[in-house]
């Protein structure tokens, strides 16, 4: 008997694992895979966000290295996102905010600094989603 229920529940965790699993990869086609993406610079300025209190949409502070804005639909927000530019990993940033002109395949990347953001510019980046929240 008890081993029958072991395998009754084995079975139940691997099919609730494939829900996950699947659930997962619907979130973001770009999940787990690399990707292109055009990434710019902002900060938290008037003229880069309208506002200066510098808080994202997800109501954390913006903080350098950690912070993007993102697409919700290509990203979605919460996920952990890895991005590389000319093949050296530039960081590991959360998705945790969105912008006006954020769509599909673009990304902001925060700056505490106006000419900082600046002096990233725009750049053709590879991004791997590592952990795609929803
Ligand atoms: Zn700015």
């Amino acid at each position: 008997m008890r081993g029958i229920k072991k395998k009754i529940s084995l079975i139940a965790a691997l099919i609730l694992l494939c829900f996950v699993v699947q659930a997962d990869a619907k979130q973001s086609d770009f999940y787990g895979q690399v990707n292109k993406f055009t990434v710019y610079g902002y900060c938290a300025c008037k003229k880069c966000c309208g506002k200066t209190d510098g808080i994202t949409y997800t109501e954390t502070k913006a903080m350098q290295d950690r912070t993007i804005a993102v697409d919700q639909n290509s990203i979605p927000l919460g996920s952990t996102v890895l991005i590389y530019y000319e093949n050296s990993l530039v960081g590991i940033y959360q998705a945790e905010d969105i912008g006006a002109d954020i769509k599909g395949d673009k990304i902001d990347m925060y700056f505490d600094s106006h000419s900082d953001a600046n002096d990233w510019g725009v750049r053709e980046c590879e991004v791997i989603i590592v952990d795609a929240k929803g």
